[in-house]
Parts: C-alpha cells; structure tokens; sequence
C-alpha cells in the first residue's frame, strides 16, 4: 500500500500567544512553505484559531488546518507543556480552564516584573505587556522587551540571565499537574501530545522518567521530530515513545522568522513511527 506523506507541522504560535506574526500571516507563511497539515498550538488559549481558519477558508487550496493549544503544567517543579490536538474549539470545559490559566499567567507576569524590578530592572512589566496586546503574557513577551532594551544581546541570553527556573526573574510555577490537562485535552475530543520532551534540560534518567510519568497520568504522544536537533536526540526520542506505547508528532515550535527555526522545515517523517494523526480516534473526529 502507498500511503502519501503529508507535510505536517504540528506547533505553532502567533500573536494570541508569544508568537509573531498574525494567524494570518502564519497561516500565509504556511502555505508559502508547502506546509499541508498545520496545527496552531498557542500557550494556553485558542484565541487565534477563528481567524486562521477565515484566512485559510478564503485560499484557493486551503491546508489542512488543526486545532490546537499548548497547556503549561507541572511536574517535579519543572514547566512541562503539553499540546492539545484536534480539540473542539468551542468545548466549554477547555474554555474554562484556558480562562483560568490565564489568571495564572496574569498573576505570574506581575510577579515576574516585581522580581525584575527588585534586580534594577524598571519598566519590564509594562514593556512586555505592551507587546503582548491583548495575548496572555509569556515569558517570551518578558525577554523580547528586554532584548530589545539592551538587558541581553538576545532573547535565548535573557532567559539563561533572568528568565529561565531559578533565575532572578523565574517565578516558582503554579501550574496544574499534567493529568489534569490531558484530562481537559481528551474531554474537549482533542489527543494530548508531550510538547519539545528534550527541552527541558532534564538528564536521560529523568527524561525516562518524565516520558513514563505523562504516560501513566493519559498522554496520547509525544513530540519525536522537532525543527532543530540531532540525529540522536530524534533516535532516543522515537525510542522513548516505542517503549511507553507512545505516538508520534512533529513540529516546528515556530515564532517568528529567523535563520534557524522555520515552518516544516526539517520536519522529514522517519519510518517506524506511529504517528498521531494515524490513531483512531484522530481519524474520527477529522
Ligand atoms: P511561558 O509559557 O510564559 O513560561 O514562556 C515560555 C516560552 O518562552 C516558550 O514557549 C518560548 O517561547 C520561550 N522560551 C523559553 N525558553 C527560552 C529560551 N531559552 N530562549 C528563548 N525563548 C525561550
Ligand atoms: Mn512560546
Ligand atoms: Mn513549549
Ligand atoms: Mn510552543
């Protein structure tokens, strides 16, 4: 059997969360990089989805568009987040938590600007809420602003200087535990993917353990092809998902253009990976 290979990226952002560029605009650059099946996975809202989906509606050959979400949790004090596919964008029980995660969001980015300015940092809270508008603020708004008013030469600088856990400006995470957002993922009809599994700086001990964990609390899949990263990181990641009965997916994590993260770029499908959008019950809801 000949099955066709969809150019698939699965996590994105745009301006409803820490991302760039519009949902038009991503949608657009999308197209424009022959990209077929896109999910936009913005942090802890669906705010960006209607309009992607008018933009992409209106296009003579529309991609096969997702809808997505990427929720923060909690795991061993660690920021863990977990991507929502496929959800039911108007499903009340993921809109009400999404409000809720908001409140945190909200709650935690003050306490962010107060620890900053507490280091000789003024200012930091308004800037970033600026640039966010009407998005929740990430600390991606937080290390863009401060970035771009010479805190750091970049923002990757500013995270490992004031924003990344333990740091000056870290906040302590008072996100839910995982099994709660898979829990909310699989109520709103969606499947609950394990967002960037080797980002999180954690030892391969630890990362096992992790990848058991989000297993054992419901996930569906994990992230096994991300935009950047090493043969062997793929390999150990694939490895994972074959040993905890795991899915596959696949995404860029795209948000904003740059030299070195793009959309589909690099997102080639090994074999030997059950991907996400072959399970039942994804096939189903399409
Ligand atoms: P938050 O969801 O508010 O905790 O912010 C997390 C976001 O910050 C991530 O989704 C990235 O967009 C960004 N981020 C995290 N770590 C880094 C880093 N080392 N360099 C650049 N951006 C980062
Ligand atoms: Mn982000
Ligand atoms: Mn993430
Ligand atoms: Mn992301």
């Amino acid at each position: 059997m000949i099955t066709e290979t969809l150019l698939a990226d699965l996590h994105s952002h745009t301006t409803a969360s820490d991302g760039q560029l519009s949902p038009t605009d991503l949608v657009a650059r999308a197209l424009d990089k022959g990209v077929q099946m896109f999910a936009i996975t913005d942090h802890d809202t669906l705010a960006g989805l209607d309009e992607a989906h008018q933009f992409n509606n209106s296009q003579a050959q529309p991609l096969k568009l997702i809808d997505g979400v990427e929720i923060s949790t909690r795991w061993n004090s660690f920021d863990i987040h977990i991507v929502g596919l496929n959800v039911d964008r108007g499903n009340s029980v993921l809109a009400d938590f999404l409000a809720h995660q908001r409140e945190l969001r909200e709650i935690r980015a003050m306490e962010i600007g107060e620890r900053l300015a507490k280091a000789g940092i003024e200012g930091a809270y308004e800037g970033a809420k600026a640039l966010a508008g009407d998005a929740a603020l990430s600390r991606g708004h937080y290390a863009r602003w401060m970035a771009e008013n010479g805190h750091a030469v970049d923002m990757p600088s500013v995270f490992k200087r004031y924003l990344a856990r333990g740091k000056t400006g870290y906040v302590p995470n008072n996100w839910g535990d995982m099994a709660s957002a898979i829990e909310i993922i699989h109520q709103a009809g969606g499947l609950a993917v394990l967002a960037h599994p080797s980002g999180y700086k954690l030892s391969a001990k630890w990362l096992k353990r992790l990848v058991r964990e989000y297993k054992e609390a419901g996930g569906d899949a994990m992230e096994v092809v991300l935009g950047q990263q090493t043969l062997d990181d793929r390999n150990n990641l694939i490895a994972l998902s074959h040993q905890n009965q795991l899915l596959g997916s696949i995404g860029s994590d795209f948000h904003f253009p740059s030299n070195w993260i793009e959309l589909g770029k690099n997102l080639f499908q090994p074999q030997g990976v059950d991907w996400v959008w072959q399970s039942q019950s994804w096939v189903n809801r399409v």
